[in-house]
């Protein structure tokens, strides 16, 4: 078995079912029920390998199999272990108990119901290092910066400078989460364009990240985005990312550094808010202050014919300290700010809370200024072509 070469998937599957004490912690007895359908998985051959744990309030599946991404098979075990973690947190009346599950009936694939996915496939190399990366009140674009900086920039991962392998640089397939399309993009090449998309990181997600010498899978982010899917307020899309580390991808602590500064990203409260990105060990993933600030928890394994080895609490290192800190001085700065922009996210990310009614409540209020100007509606850069064109 160990001479074999193995293709292996991981799985990481997660979703909000309840918690204790409004939106804080993941209860132990759903942890447990998630535990149970899973350890029955694995007696029956589906999967290989599992770890359950949390990130916050989220339930997090991480899981190990050979069916490949998107099976359903694998998809129906998480699916169960949801809607059983679900029952128990409506018998404890845990809050917001199955918030996460928006349907009723499995159709073959959680994507599309709620929970969050983040999959790749692989052949094992001798040594397989692997981050699972989990973040609590926050969305998947959170992701973007430091994956960006993991696999683009030379200031954070020495690699893309000295490493053979590396050096050719990586391919960013790029979602756009309102289209649902995407676009597989180079760096360094295309470095600036790819900035200039992911840079909105509620709209662009980067999704996959894969090494340019031979196409090899190196990281892979869950894109699920709630309230398009409900197209209401549901709770924030919490993601995960699975980051390989290593002989010829970036080295764990180069994946880490990025998580160094901690970035702004929209979450916290309610989902409405900008603060920073807090590395945390397991035992802080625990969201009190202002339901904040955002936190990421990233577990390291070793994956061995697809069975997974550890985890290492990645971000239980006091050389996180200062960036614990930082976060928390701007979480404080931000905070001042109370329910203005730029704490407060902007209009177009507040279609799913009060604001649309208060607007329309207002509608027939509003009278015109005399002498004011309308603002004229901007032209894209292929209107302006044809108008100069006209002259
Ligand atoms: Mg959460």
């Amino acid at each position: 078995m160990s001479s074999e070469k193995v293709r292996t998937t991981v799985s990481v599957i997660k979703a909000d079912i309840g918690s204790v004490s409004g939106h804080v912690v993941v209860h132990p007895d759903t942890i447990a029920a998630a535990t149970r359908v899973l350890a029955e998985a694995k007696a029956k051959g589906i999967i290989v390998d599992f770890y359950v744990t949390n990130a916050g309030d989220d339930l997090e599946l991480i899981m190990t199999h050979r069916k490949g991404v998107d099976s359903p098979e694998v998809h129906e075990v998480a699916w169960n272990a949801f809607k059983e973690a679900s029952r128990i947190a409506k018998d404890l009346g845990l809050y917001a108990a199955g918030q996460d599950l928006l349907s009723e009936a499995f159709s073959g694939n959680v994507r599309g119901l709620g929970p969050g996915v983040a999959e790749m496939e692989f052949y094992e190399r001798p040594s397989e290092p692997i981050a699972v990366f989990m973040a609590d009140k926050t969305e998947p674009g959170a992701f973007n910066l430091p994956i960006f900086k993991v696999f683009a920039d030379p200031f954070n991962t020495a690699g893309l400078v000295i490493d053979p392998k590396l050096h050719p640089g990586f391919k960013f397939e790029i979602y756009d989460v309102f289209e649902g399309k995407s676009v597989i993009m180079s760096a360094p090449e295309e470095m600036y364009d790819i900035l200039a998309i992911i840079g909105t990181p509620a709209r662009y997600i980067v999704r996959r990240v894969y090494r340019k010498v031979d196409d090899e899978i190196a990281a892979v982010v869950s894109v699920e985005r709630l309230s398009l899917i409900a197209g209401r307020y549901v709770g924030k899309d919490d993601p995960v990312a699975v980051v390989r580390a290593q002989a010829g991808f970036p080295a764990m602590g180069e994946i880490l550094e990025a998580f160094a500064f901690p970035h702004l990203v929209a979450g916290w409260m309610r989902g409405s808010h900008h603060g920073p990105l807090m590395p945390v060990p397991q035992r802080y993933a625990k969201c009190t202050r202002f339901d904040g600030p955002p936190r990421i928890v990233g577990l390291g394994f070793q994956v061995k014919n697809s069975k997974l080895i550890g985890p290492v609490d990645l971000f239980d290192d006091p050389a996180f300290d200062e960036t614990r800190r930082m976060a928390q001085v701007v979480a404080d700065y931000m905070r001042r700010h109370g329910p203005f922009m730029p704490h407060r996210l902007g209009p177009e990310e507040m279609e799913y809370t009060t604001l649309p009614e208060v607007l329309e409540k207002l509608k027939d209020r509003f009278f015109k200024v005399e002498g004011a100007v309308k603002a004229a509606k901007p032209k894209v850069k292929s209107e302006l072509l044809s108008d100069e064109s006209k002259e």
